[in-house]
């Protein structure tokens, strides 16, 4: 699998690696590009009106703030925070590169006429955050990655999809997860054992955005350059056992169930 290594002939650099070129970059929501020893991602962002608002933390004594800062403000400071840093890409044969995000968003003069954008907006129908792609994109991802994880994000440059937040109670908790769901936009999937990964955890992942929101590791920027490159969404691998799916699923059933008993209380 490619997150686990690649052989790079000698004398190779980055910028032979991961060749990226636009065909028309109004229509690319999110840009790379790579040079030597960095790589730079440029994002036309557009924010609904919730994200516009003033972020609202709450105290753990349940007094509420107002913070001075807006939750776009938060999405994108989460995102430069776990995102821009030196990245070591030895384990590819290939020297170290720094990573700089640069965030552009709709209606600010910087902004291009024509240009396409990604949205970030407030999650209305789930309790987690997530990317969703438009409904027209929506299922047939399955058949073109033959991979359940795409039935929600049917993943492409022209449409890396919709960010959908949900608002949570502390800014650093928030950022964390910005983190994790610029990493789909950028075109990779999840580590962890979700049920559309049929609970199975892509091994060696613990310390990897992708799984616990933790940290950006080289190998989730190689699959980023990948999937730009290619143009195709990059997954972790995944496998299916029957016993582990079973458990996986009745594991979830008691957890709801226990939910729903705490909600009755309420
Ligand atoms: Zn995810």
């Amino acid at each position: 699998m490619f997150y686990k290594a690649i052989s790079v002939k000698h004398g190779m650099t980055l910028k032979d690696l991961a060749a990226i070129s636009y065909k028309n970059r109004a229509k690319v929501p999110v840009q790379i590009t790579v040079a030597e020893d960095k790589i730079s991602i440029l994002a036309y962002v557009d924010y609904d009106n919730v994200m516009k608002q003033k972020f609202h933390s709450k105290r753990p004594k349940g007094e509420g703030v107002t913070e001075d800062f807006t939750y776009a403000d938060a999405f994108e400071k989460g995102v430069r925070r776990y995102w821009e840093k030196e990245y070591d890409f030895s384990y590819c044969g290939l020297g170290k590169a720094t990573l700089d995000v640069t965030f552009i968003r709709k209606g600010s003069p910087d902004y291009p006429e024509g240009q396409r954008c990604f949205r970030v907006r407030k999650a209305r129908i789930s309790k987690t955050s997530f990317v969703s792609s438009p409904p027209f994109r929506l299922f047939w991802g399955l058949f073109a990655y033959i991979s359940p994880e795409s039935a929600m994000l049917n993943w492409s440059l022209k449409h890396p999809g919709t960010v959908n937040m949900q608002l949570y109670k502390n800014a650093s908790g928030f950022k964390r997860v910005c983190a994790h769901e610029f990493g789909h936009i950028l075109g990779i999937g999840d580590a962890y054992e979700a049920h559309y990964r049929f609970y199975y955890m892509a091994p060696g992942t613990e310390d990897f955005m992708m799984y616990h929101n933790t940290c950006v590791q080289p190998q989730e920027v190689m699959m980023v350059l990948r999937a730009h490159q290619t143009g195709r969404m990059q997954y972790f691998p995944i496998k299916f056992s029957l016993r582990r799916y079973l458990k996986g699923v009745k594991k979830s059933v008691s957890q709801s169930r226990v939910f729903s008993r705490r909600q009755k209380k309420d």
